[in-house]
């Protein structure tokens, strides 16, 4: 059970880039905690001086997390209401906030989230690749052997793959993808919310001509490997291959038409099995 004297953390997510993506929840959570932890105070004093909020601020980034923490903890624990803010978009996400959040609930204080904007989110529902699954990566490894492992994984991967990039090391990501992708789609979004928002739905190849053009703030969508969807598709038993696509929202004909097609057998074999 959580303990009513201790504080609350909210963490509150902020825009990715337009000042305006930001809720009535979030301004008002910002309005009445007594503290913000924000991972660039400097940074995020143009956000709160531009919505009008002034508050304590402490800072709370990746170098000094381990002992921001503990005075965190210490705050919260006295009753003191803290809103975790990141530089950009949902804390959490490739932005500190992990930690804090274990702490609090080992200590048993009460997390609130305030949902908002989050770049990979918005790259992923406007590029057209498939929602229904999907997989956030982050950004790849920059240590070669993991970074290897990781293109590895994403080469078997059947699901939508999310990865975040920075612009400058995004011509060599995408030479290294080229070598495990073949024709796989691939939509790179670029600077979400910002007056140069784009989505490039281009072939790798043109995307690693161009590269060095793309500036600003970059994820990168990419198609789930179909081969490998296909082949677990096969390996499922008759019932489950149908329920995958019931699952799906067809109805019996179309179901027994993909199964025939997806077995490369007639879909009257099929038929029989689900009269
Ligand atoms: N917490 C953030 C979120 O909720 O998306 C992500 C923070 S992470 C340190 C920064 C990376 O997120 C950037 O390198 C870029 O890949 C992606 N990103 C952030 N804002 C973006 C934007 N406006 N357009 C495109 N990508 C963005």
């Amino acid at each position: 059970m959580e303990n009513k004297e201790l504080g609350t953390l909210y963490i509150v997510a902020t825009p990715i880039g337009n000042l305006d993506d930001i809720t009535l929840r979030a301004i008002k959570i910002l309005n009445m905690v007594d503290i913000i932890a924000a991972e660039d105070t400097r940074h995020s004093l143009k956000l709160l001086n531009h919505l009008e909020i002034s508050k304590p601020l402490i800072s709370y980034h990746r170098h000094n997390e381990e002992i921001k923490k503990d005075i965190l903890i210490k705050k919260l624990k006295e009753g003191k209401d803290i809103a975790l803010i990141s530089d950009a978009g949902t804390p959490g996400i490739c932005d500190p906030g992990e930690e804090i959040i274990k702490k609090c609930i080992e200590e048993d204080i009460r997390i609130i989230p305030i949902p908002g904007a989050c770049a990979m989110i918005n790259a992923l529902i406007s590029s057209g690749i498939s929602t229904r699954e999907f997989i956030f990566l982050g950004f790849l490894p920059l240590n070669k052997k993991s970074r290897k492992e990781k293109l590895k994984e994403i080469e078997e991967i059947n699901k939508t793959i999310i990865l975040y990039e920075a612009p400058h090391k995004l011509k060599n990501t995408l030479l290294d993808l080229k070598e495990i992708l073949n024709d796989r789609e691939i939509v790179l979004a670029r600077e979400l919310t910002k007056i140069h928002e784009e989505f490039v739905r281009e072939n790798i190849d043109i995307l690693i001509e161009k590269a060095e053009e793309f500036k600003g703030e970059i994820v990168l969508i990419i198609e789930g490997n179909k081969q490998v969807r296909e082949n677990k598709l096969n390996e499922l038993t008759l019932e489950e291959h149908y329920k995958f696509y019931e699952s799906q929202g067809l109805n019996k004909k179309d179901i027994i038409k993909k199964i025939a097609k997806d077995r490369n057998v007639n879909k009257n074999e099929i038929y029989q099995n689900f009269i």
